[in-house]
């Protein structure tokens, strides 16, 4: 056997890549390369849970449907029954290898949150399901012959005669560049949250699967619809921290700096409201009242249930000096999902042979236009599972089925230079990406991101290390995410466009990048 020759790689440590990991060391040799610790990720900071229709009330087909509704349109409804059919068998999966969900009198607790029509949603340590899903995943893959590479950052995906071979690696404390090869390669390096200034994600987060995809051929599919959360502390010198939807599904509700409730105003669901809705109407709120946040409250409920279902959100308020069940917890949104990605059709296959990607920089259609909350980890592990699945199935040559979906197919448009653009550096992109390429687009807005970002993209040298790789693949990300955003000229989901502010049934299909590559 070749040296650094595997069976199966897989980029990233989320839940994505150490669930498909797990899965995968029963049926080959398996390379984790990861470009922080092996709990630098967004999987840890997961607060709500994990949505599975579990309860008595509850169905598949109610869950399906719920997720229909949220994804404005453009859900892959074969996907979404997947994901809803197969929930339970993944979720026992992780009960297997150890998640402590909750549970109260021998049955699994489940909670509400916004845009779900019943409780369905599993949770660990209250409000700390992903850090719990992150230390159990971790702990199994180290009690397994799994490799794990940390710090080591996958700088290229190696294609020979159109099918993937490996990637090259940085080693990001010595500098050095490896090769590693592969039957099959994974992508499952999250999303793309640092593209803004104000993100709930880890700084880990960089967008690097869907740049390194993109170069090497692969489809882009739905990247202008970026979730904001609507709810994420916003106190003076302390870094943004999420106050889960859980908390406004448990009767939290939002005020003004004035102190007056105002989401009735804008929606029949109130604080239930779909995300985008709530994002939206905070930032009129805060425009209206010349304010920087809002207020959640939860000072009327028992403090018993704040403390013991959210024991992190209190105990991180409690120490910077707020006790959440006495006083107001100031908020405003941030950027926090990204729906688009790296195209898989429903085995979590790309376009390129031997190319997979699962988690968050996966497109498999699930979300459409808008994330129903808790179903992200779901995905995860679901579409994960289903990649396992096929790369057993597959023998060579194969046979890659896309997606039915109504797709229309772009390449990235050359644009002139500006001759004076800001200085190119990472908070300058993610001002211009929260100014422009925000919670309220424009046309003029995006216009303007998109001459500034092609004229940094011109700009961009030979990258050498972490924070070079990772500008780079975010400029790249902006530059997909804003020109997508300029095309759709509509609003729908998390896209919200205010010179078209409806919905247009002309543009319920998605847009999809692809690079000229010749392999
Ligand atoms: C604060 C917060 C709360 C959330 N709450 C919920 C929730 O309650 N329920 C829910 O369903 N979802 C939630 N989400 C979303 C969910 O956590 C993520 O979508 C999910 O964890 C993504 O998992 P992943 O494995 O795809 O990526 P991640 O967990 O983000 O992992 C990505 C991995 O890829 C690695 N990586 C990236 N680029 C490279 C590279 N070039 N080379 C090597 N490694 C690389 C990173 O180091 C990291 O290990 C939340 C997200 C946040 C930020």
């Amino acid at each position: 056997m070749k040296t650094n020759y595997y069976d199966y790689i897989i980029v990233g440590s989320g839940i994505a890549g150490l669930y498909i990991a797990l899965l995968a060391i029963e049926r080959g040799s398996v390379l984790v390369l990861t470009k922080g610790s092996i709990d630098d990720c967004n999987t840890r900071y997961a607060q709500g849970g994990i949505a599975v229709a579990m309860g008595k009330d509850d169905s598949p087909e109610l869950h399906f449907e719920d997720t229909i509704a949220a994804g404005d349109g453009l859900c892959d409804t074969e996907a979404v029954r997947i994901l809803t059919d197969e929930a339970a068998d993944c979720v026992t999966d992780l009960i297997k290898f150890g998640v402590p969900f909750d549970t109260l009198d021998g049955e699994i607790t489940l909670t509400r949150e916004a845009a779900h029509s019943v409780s369905r949603i599993m949770h660990a340590g209250g409000d700390a399901t992903g850090e719990h899903i992150e230390v159990t995943l971790s702990r199994q893959v180290r009690s397994t012959p799994i490799k794990v590479l940390e710090n080591c950052l996958v700088s290229e995906i190696l294609i020979r005669n159109g099918k993937v071979i490996g990637v090259k690696a940085l080693d990001c404390r010595t500098g050095s560049v490896e090769e590693y090869h592969c039957r099959f390669l994974i992508l499952a390096t999250g999303g793309a949250g640092k593209l803004f200034k104000y993100t709930t994600n880890s700084d880990v987060v960089t967008g690097d699967g869907i740049a390194l995809a993109f170069e090497a051929g692969a489809e882009i599919s739905d990247i202008e619809f970026f979730q904001f959360h609507p709810t994420v502390l916003r106190l003076p010198g302390v870094a943004p921290f999420l106050i889960s939807e859980a908390v406004r599904g448990e009767g939290g509700i939002l005020k003004n700096v004035e102190g007056r409730r105002f989401m009735p105003n804008y929606a029949a669901e109130a604080e239930l409201a779909t995300r985008d809705v709530v994002a939206r109407s905070i930032v009129y709120e805060m425009k209206k009242t010349h304010s920087d946040r809002v207020f959640l409250d939860v000072t009327h409920l028992p403090s018993r249930l704040i403390t013991t279902r959210f024991p992190r959100i209190y105990s991180f308020c409690r120490d910077h000096g707020l006790d959440i069940t006495k006083g107001l917890v100031p908020v405003a949104p941030a950027a926090h999902y990204l729906m688009g990605g790296v195209k898989v059709n429903i085995w979590g296959e790309t376009n390129i042979s031997g190319l997979f990607a699962a988690g968050e920089t996966a497109c498999t259609g699930v979300h459409g236009a808008n994330r129903l909350a808790s179903n992200s980890l779901l995905e995860s592990v679901v579409f994960s599972k289903r990649v396992m699945q096929r790369t057993e199935m597959t023998t060579t040559p194969r046979h890659y089925k896309d997606r039915k979906d109504k797709a229309i197919s772009y390449c990235l448009p050359v644009r002139e230079m500006l001759s004076k653009a800001p200085a190119l550096n990472l908070p300058n992109l993610q001002s211009l990406m929260w100014d422009k390429v925000g919670i309220i687009r424009s046309g003029e807005g995006l216009e303007e991101a998109a001459n500034v970002l092609a004229t940094w993209e011109s700009l961009l040298s030979q990258p050498t290390d972490r924070p070079s790789y990772e500008l780079n693949n975010l400029i790249l990300c902006a530059r997909l995410m804003t020109e997508a955003a300029l095309l759709r000229k509509e609003s729908r989901g998390a896209h919200f466009h205010a010179d078209f502010p409806r919905t247009s049934p002309e543009w319920q299909r998605h847009i999809v990048f692809k690079e000229n590559v010749t392999n």
